[in-house]
């Protein structure tokens, strides 16, 4: 009998207006999230590379945000841009205060790599350094992997790998059959995933029909979706409330 997966009660990624070219404020997030039923939504906007992305200062000020809006979780983070082998565009210093630290890979960053050897060297190498919890849209046609060896990579390392629901209609054109792929060597390997919106206005936010659909079709089990539950999210990101 076919598992049958719940929606998750966290979404991990979401841009705020910081982002620079989304259009929602956390405040207008939270109420959304809350509106919907969810319990947690990730504060995750670019990285400093990204034309237009916030300066290093935002991620200090994220402590001026509250842990909870509106009855929802905030999880202060990034979604990291990966610029160099095993490299992010943010130093120890700014990641060491936040509570979800996830990576991807984005145009117009600096990144220099050309090559599914590239791509995939590089990625391998953050995720052995443990850097960042989640990597966002791993199924982007754009920067082409290895996903066998990302896949068993993240079961040996912990990593979860993101099911992207914008990646099968707003963004990144020709991701769905890669998503497929990705998802089924997950639940393989055992590969932790997680599920996110990438919402860029708040209407977006909770929205993951598509992915969600992506994982049930490849077998994923339930204990393998990181933000299942607000209480398996805060495990997984080794917090305590
Ligand atoms: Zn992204
Ligand atoms: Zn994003």
């Amino acid at each position: 009998m076919p598992l049958i997966l719940s929606p998750p009660e966290v979404d991990v990624h979401v841009h705020t207006v910081a982002s620079g070219h989304a259009f929602s404020t956390i405040n207008e997030i939270a109420r959304e999230a809350a509106d919907k039923g969810l319990r947690g939504v990730g504060m995750c906007d670019h990285g400093p590379a990204l034309p237009g992305g916030p300066h290093p200062y935002h991620f200090a000020a994220l402590r001026f945000v509250p842990q909870n809006m509106h009855g929802v979780r905030i999880f202060k983070g990034v979604e990291a841009n990966i610029i160099g082998p095993g490299e992010i565009d943010l130093p120890e210093q700014r990641l060491a205060t936040l509570e979800l630290i996830m990576a991807g890979f984005h145009e117009d960053c600096g990144y220099r790599g050309h090559s599914i050897a590239d791509h995939t060297a590089a990625l391998l190498l953050l995720m052995e350094r443990r850097t960042a919890r989640i990597i966002t849209h791993p199924g982007n046609p754009l920067f082409p992997l290895d996903y066998e060896a990302v896949a068993r990579k993240g079961a040996e390392t912990g990593t979860a790998l993101e099911i992207n629901n914008a990646s099968f209609s707003a963004s990144r054109s020709g991701s769905e059959g890669n998503c497929l792929e990705i998802a089924r060597l997950c639940a393989r390997f055992g590969t932790p995933v997680a599920l996110g919106s990438d919402a860029h206005i708040a209407q977006g936010v909770g929205i993951f029909d598509d992915a969600l659909a992506t994982l049930q079709a490849a077998g994923i089990m339930p204990e393998q979706v990181v933000n299942r539950t607000l209480a398996s999210t805060l495990t997984f990101l080794g917090l305590t409330a």
